[in-house]
């Protein structure tokens, strides 16, 4: 089933429902166990809302969220506190969850003790281990969130989740915030941890440069819809969605002598509260035509699982 998220939209004196945002309406994806999902879209089109409602951090409004066969939302809560160490997740800001005045090493190992995993004589270790992983050495345990650089401060979000060992997870715009040369640190870093340990990722990002290096697959979303998904390569090499085209033409391509004829979107994204009729990018789309404006477009696959949403693909 596929997912929906709505948010009540209220308005006059009574506050009464007028309507929903539908933030994530009628998405489905699979990711396979050590794969890596690029989910990629402007702010605002339901990336986050998606990874979180993954993670059952919010409700669904429909759908289900499938891992390994189960469906997260209908699990008790005694299952799903069992589950929540295998299912992580980064932030782009990790110190916003950070309590300024606790030390990191003891922040990193917090979820740790909470469950129960791990006494409080191996913490030290085990979040020294942790450390060295990701970068960091113990010497960083007794210092407190302020004292470190942003990059470094990415370090410690990703240390938070590893330390749990998950199999799962969700990094939400994890190098948003960081300059290009750290990011590149960071998504090295997030690239090595997935081959030693396995991971799966649902890597969300605003940016399609960020993901395609650590991506096996790409979904590109719009206002809340999906409306292309392909295997990276194939994405890359053959994009089709007018959307994804133009996100693409962004890119910078290393080789000099190629150039990519930039595709710039006119008009700002519209409200989610009040979508387009018909395909919902009409309003910025360059091929628009009046079939457009009156008919969403099927979300259907093209061949070799690239599936696509535009009447004229
Ligand atoms: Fe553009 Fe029409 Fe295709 Fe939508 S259906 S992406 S408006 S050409
Ligand atoms: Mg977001």
């Amino acid at each position: 089933n596929r997912l929906k998220k709505y948010y009540p939209i209220t308005g006059g004196i009574l506050q009464r429902r007028v309507g929903d945002v539908k933030a994530v309406d009628d998405v489905s994806f699979r990711i396979h166990k050590g794969e890596s999902f690029g989910l990629v879209g402007e702010s605002g089109c339901g990336k986050s809302t998606i990874g979180r409602t993954i993670l059952r951090l919010t409700d669904k409004t429909d759908g289900e969220v499938l891992y390994q066969g189960e469906d997260i939302h209908a699990l008790s809560k005694e299952k799903i506190r069992r589950l929540r160490p295998k299912m992580q997740i980064v932030f782009q800001d990790p110190f916003s969850s950070l309590n300024p005045r606790i030390k990191v090493g003891e922040a990193i190992g917090e979820a740790l003790l909470d469950h129960g995993l791990i006494g409080r004589g191996e913490l030290r270790e085990q979040v020294y281990e942790t450390l060295g992983i990701c970068g960091l050495s113990a010497y960083h345990y007794d210092r407190f969130p302020h004292e470190f650089s942003g990059g470094q401060r990415q370090r410690i979000g990703i240390a938070r989740a590893l330390i749990m060992n998950p199999d799962f997870i969700v990094a939400d715009e994890p190098v948003s915030a960081l300059d290009v040369s750290i990011q590149a640190q960071i998504i090295n870093l997030l690239s090595d941890l997935q081959q030693d340990r396995q991971l799966t990722y649902l890597f969300i990002s605003h940016d399609l440069s960020v993901v395609q290096h650590l991506c096996t697959h790409i979904g590109v979303m719009y206002l809340g819809s999906m409306v292309e998904m392909a295997g990276k390569e194939e994405l890359f090499s053959n994009p089709l969605h007018p959307y994804t085209k133009a996100l693409l033409s962004a890119v910078p391509i290393p080789d000099p002598t190629v150039r990519r004829q930039r595709i710039v979107l006119q008009g700002d994204i519209p409200s989610p509260a009040h979508p387009p009729s018909g395909c919902k990018f009409h309003t910025r789309c360059p091929l628009a035509a009046n079939q457009c404006r009156q008919e969403a477009p099927a979300y259907r696959d093209v061949g070799g699982q690239h599936l696509v949403a535009c009447h004229f693909v």
